[in-house]
This record gives C-alpha cells, structure tokens and sequence, in this order.
C-alpha cells in the first residue's frame, strides 16, 4: 500500500527534553490510524512534528512523497495536513457557520468549492445546520467538537489530524463523533486519530501504535491490539 504520511527515526525535544524517541509511523491513503497511549507519552507532540509546531531534530516526514520536515506550518497545511488540536479552539463569539467559513479561508475566493463543502459538512453534521446562526459558544462540548472538526473539513484536507476528539464527552456523543469520523474516512480522507480512549478508537481504526515515554512501543492491526491482552489491561479497562 502505498502511504500518504511517513515518520522515519524522529527525534523531537522541548529545550533538554526529549518528547519523542525514534519514532517511525506510517499512514495509507485509505487509513484511520490510531496513536493511543496514556497522558504524556508524546501523542500531541507527534501531531505538532507533523503539523510543523514542534521542529523535529532528526529522523524525517514526508507527506505524499515530499519532505515536509523542514517546511513552516502554512506550508504543511497548504499540503493539505490539517491539524484539530486537543480542546477544540473554536470561537465562542462566532456563530456556527462563521466558524465553519474560516475553515475554507485559503479557498475563500473559490465560493463554489465553499458553498459545496459547507452544504457536505451540514450533511455531515445536520445537528451544526440547526445552529447555523447559533454562536458556538454556546453549544455542547460535542456540538463544539462537531464544529472544530467540519472547521477542518472546509478545508479539504488530504489528511486529517484529530487530538482526542471524544476528550470530556459523553460516551453516546463520543460514539456519534467516531461514527462521522468512520464516514469521512469512508469518503477518501486519511486520519490520524490520537486517543486516550482506546476502545473507541481501535473500533474504527485499522491499525494502531502504542507509545509510551516518547517511543512507540506496540503497533499492529486494530483487530489484534483489541485482542492483546497488555493493551486491554493498560488501556482498555479504564472506558
Ligand atoms: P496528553 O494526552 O496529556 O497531551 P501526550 O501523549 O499527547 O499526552 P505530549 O503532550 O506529547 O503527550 O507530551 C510529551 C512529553 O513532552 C510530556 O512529558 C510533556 O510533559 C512534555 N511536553 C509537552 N509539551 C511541552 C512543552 N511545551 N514544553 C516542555 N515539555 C512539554
């Protein structure tokens, strides 16, 4: 198969410290891919290395055949890499569907392409149509989570990054997340899915890695890390 993203030995560190330890990770056009591990072991940070806010030290990214390792972040997200971050970041004081405009900004002038995604993301999310003119603020954490994510759709992306999506929501909203999450994919988007909730997300992925203290440590296919006994007791417990 051939892959859309490929992380190969990469270091990256805060100051002294160093957050990620030879990672080597892989994702394919048609894949959702999961990053499990528990608090601190360096999922975010490898979101930020490929998104460009954390600058790896070595090893190498590349992204559709292209090295993207040393680019700046507009760069990587004009590729195409779009990155929703843990805890959402939407603007409260905006209604729904400004926030969901600003997703498709580097494509404002092409209203067609607008128009089009936003109708596919209110199909997506019929719940965010009803509270079009709603400001965002207002809403539930998983309506917010909805607009953080079709924010990311109106963009187009060619692959989507998405920092614990189900965090503090409630188990039938977190299956209503990972259910649009399945169907994005379905429509020819790759994911890279990173979860503290484990059982959640080897639900709908394919395959999955483990990292524990900035090194991966375990990766295999969803259906043979649901099954692994270490997996289940350290991860799969707790939800
Ligand atoms: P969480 O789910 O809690 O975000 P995580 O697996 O995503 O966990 P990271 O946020 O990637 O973990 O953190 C990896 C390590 O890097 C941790 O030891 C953390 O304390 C450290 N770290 C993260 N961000 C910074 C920062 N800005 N400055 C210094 N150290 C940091």
């Amino acid at each position: 198969m051939s892959h859309v993203l490929e992380l190969s030995q990469v270091d990256a560190y805060y100051g002294k410290i160093q957050a990620l330890k030879t990672i080597s990770l892989e994702v394919g056009q048609a894949e959702i891919v999961a990053l499990l591990g528990s608090n601190g072991a360096g999922k975010s940070t490898t979101l930020k290395s490929i998104s460009g806010l954390v600058r790896p030290r070595n090893g190498s990214i590349r992204f559709m055949g292209e090295d993207i390792g040393k680019l700046a972040p507009h760069e990587i997200v004009e590729r195409g890499i779009v990155h929703v971050p843990e805890g959402r970041h939407i603007f409260g004081g905006l209604t729904v569907r400004e926030n969901l405009e600003l997703g498709s900004f580097t494509k404002r002038k092409d209203h067609v392409f607008v128009k089009r995604t936003l109708e596919h993301v209110f199909d997506l999310f019929p719940r965010l149509k009803e509270r079009e003119r709603q400001k965002a603020g207002t809403l539930s954490g998983g309506e917010q989570q909805m607009v953080a994510i079709g924010r990311a759709i109106m963009s187009g992306p060619k692959l989507l990054m998405l920092d614990e999506p189900s965090m503090g929501l409630a188990p039938i909203i977190v299956q209503e997340i990972m259910k649009i999450i399945k169907r994005i994919n379905a429509e020819g988007t790759p994911i890279l899915l990173v979860e503290q909730n484990a059982k959640a997300a080897l639900k709908l992925a394919h395959k999955g890695y483990v990292m524990e203290t900035g090194q991966i440590t375990m990766q295999d296919s969803a259906e043979k890390l649901r099954q692994d006994d270490s997996i289940v007791k350290a991860y799969l417990a707790y939800h």
